[in-house]
């Protein structure tokens, strides 16, 4: 990916609270060259997989694009209390603050492969409740594809240190 992807990301200085520098997406997403290309380049990791998972809320619209790009199903991964009938909840600490949450139980057949995708990768915590969901669903977390990784935050040998055989990917990097 070249450098004007990333120039579309805007840096926004202490947002939500003080001290977090924000990545906000949404001038990429406006980009409709740019938008499409991150999310082919994100469909290259969805021919090994099953079905696509996204994290609520950036995570969806990446997720639900490479969906329909390779003709593969997508699972929402959902914060608490919006998924109707049976679920699975993890709760865990955030960048900022925490979060829970939860997917369909039994919803999707045993052993399918599963590429999960979210915006950024931080401290990795959401994308190890990600994991994790996946797993206890009875489903096969093969692959994560961020759209950019925030490297001094850990994330990533975070996630190989509990999941060692895991495809981590960035479509953007620094
Ligand atoms: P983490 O669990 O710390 O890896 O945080 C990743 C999740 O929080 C992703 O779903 C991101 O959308 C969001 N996030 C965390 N930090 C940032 C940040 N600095 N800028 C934008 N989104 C962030």
């Amino acid at each position: 990916m070249n450098k004007s992807a990333l120039d579309l990301i805007r840096i926004i200085p202490d947002f939500p609270k003080p001290g977090i520098t924000f990545k906000d997406i949404t001038p990429l997403l406006a980009d409709a060259e740019i938008f499409a290309k991150c999310c082919n380049e994100i469909a290259e990791a969805a021919k090994e997989v099953d079905y696509i998972a996204g994290i609520e809320a950036r995570g969806f619209i990446f997720a639900a694009a490479v969906a329909v790009i390779s003709g593969k199903g997508f699972i929402p991964i959902r914060k608490s209390g919006k998924l109707p009938g049976d679920v699975i909840s993890h709760s865990y600490d955030l960048e900022y603050g925490s979060a829970t949450l939860e997917i369909h139980a039994g919803l999707i057949p045993t052993g399918m492969r599963v590429l999960i995708v979210d915006d950024v990768l931080a401290t990795g915590g959401t994308a190890l409740a990600a994991v994790d969901l996946i797993a206890r669903a009875d489903l096969v977390p093969s692959a994560l594809t961020f759209l950019l990784e925030i490297p001094q935050l850990g994330g990533k040998s975070r996630l190989l240190k509990a999941h060692p055989a895991l495809q981590i990917r960035t479509i953007l990097a620094e």
